[in-house]
């Protein structure tokens, strides 16, 4: 994979965002691991508008080059990479039913099984601080802690996986998730799976799919 096809790659996840009405307007940003640093998207871009020369190499320093400045939420996606390492690709967006859950503050229970999808049994909130901030990366880690996905309160989610594929089926599947959660809260008070019950689905996802 060379850097051009990542930007390209990265160029496509947004346009798939924009696409599943997963982001809108500016919000939201995308980028991926490369070499000793990371491809971010530049701040203050439309999906629409991003090309691939408007992607923004960045090392772990925080140093960057090129046209364009890096998202405003670089900070979580170099503080991701460095302490995930199986983090390939790092999406966030302003998901309209994930948003609307992260505005209510509280962790998504065991709802539906495809919530150990994301690592654990629940889904985190990370507690709100201000776009942009390190107090927000810190807060965004360690709501994922032992998951690849979260919410940020009165904000967003916050999804990785191990490449750009991968991550934007994650966020796809967890915004679908939000949704279900969101209409089972319409009609009644959703019967929540127990511990014992999430454990057995989180030891079957471990060989789920085709494990490539
Ligand atoms: P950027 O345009 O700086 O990436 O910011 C969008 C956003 O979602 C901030 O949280
Ligand atoms: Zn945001």
């Amino acid at each position: 994979m060379t850097q051009i096809d990542l930007r390209e790659g990265i160029v496509a996840a947004v346009h798939a965002l924009t696409a599943h009405n997963l982001n809108r307007g500016t919000a939201g940003n995308v980028s991926a691991r490369w070499n000793e640093g990371f491809l971010v998207t530049p701040t203050g871009f439309a999906g629409d508008e991003i090309q691939p020369g408007d992607i923004v190499p960045m090392a772990f320093d925080g140093s960057w080059h090129g046209a364009c400045k890096p998202s405003s939420e670089w900070r979580f996606h170099r503080d991701l990479y460095a302490a995930r390492a199986e983090a390939g690709a790092i999406i966030h967006a302003h998901a309209p039913f994930a948003t609307a859950l992260a505005c209510i503050g509280a962790d998504i229970p065991p709802f539906h099984y495809m919530i150990a999808r994301f690592g654990g049994s629940t889904v985190r909130c990370a507690p709100y601080a201000t776009f942009g901030t390190q107090a927000l990366s810190d807060q965004a880690l360690a709501a994922l802690e032992g998951r690849c996905a979260c919410l940020l309160a009165n904000h967003g989610m916050l999804v990785f996986g191990r490449d750009l594929r991968q991550a934007l089926a994650l966020a796809i599947e967890f915004e679908a998730l939000c949704e279900q959660y969101w209409r089972a809260l319409q009609i009644g008070q959703p019967v929540l799976l127990d511990e014992a019950e999430m454990a057995v689905v989180l030891e079957k996802f471990g060989s789920y799919g085709q494990q490539q």
